[in-house]
């Protein structure tokens, strides 16, 4: 596996913020798959090392990594400090997916304005009753609340 597969989501994206705010103090390559570091955590600074063969066996002395086999932060930003190319690959595939999206959101947006406007008037209050009293209580409670209490 990957370093980047064994990262959690969140992991990565926050790896990639600290990357980006240059957080990584001080890189060292080891060897061939072994790269030391220092990343400024909130008020620390972490030691990390990270080992792109084997990425389990990274460490970091963050209280969320050290003594786990777990790749944190500190590591992504380490690893994405120590190849850029690889850390803009991975920001521009979460911007693609972000617009991508928001592309459906919207384009499901339009179907629906589209099917509202397409009903008739006694069609509409069938809906608006089916949403009402088949939806979430939350939105029969705030429909309630501004439509009818005030
Ligand atoms: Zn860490």
């Amino acid at each position: 596996m990957s370093f980047m597969t064994l990262s959690s989501g969140k992991s990565l994206w926050r790896g990639y913020e600290y990357y980006k705010n240059n957080r990584v103090c001080y890189k060292s390559i080891k060897s061939d798959t072994e790269i030391e570091g220092k990343v400024v955590g909130n008020g620390k600074t972490y030691t990390v090392v990270i080992d792109t063969e084997h990425p389990r066996k990274s460490k970091c002395n963050c209280p969320h990594a050290d003594g786990k086999h777990i790749i944190c932060k500190h590591m992504v930003a380490l690893y994405f400090a120590t190849f850029p190319k690889v850390a803009e690959a991975y920001y521009n595939e979460v911007i693609a997916y972000e617009e991508e999206q928001e592309r459906i959101q919207s384009e499901m947006e339009e179907k629906v304005i589209d099917y509202i406007n397409s009903l008739k008037k006694d069609e509409l209050r069938q809906k608006l009753f089916e949403v009402l009293f088949d939806g979430p209580e939350w939105m029969f409670n705030r429909f309630y609340r501004e439509n009818i209490e005030w």
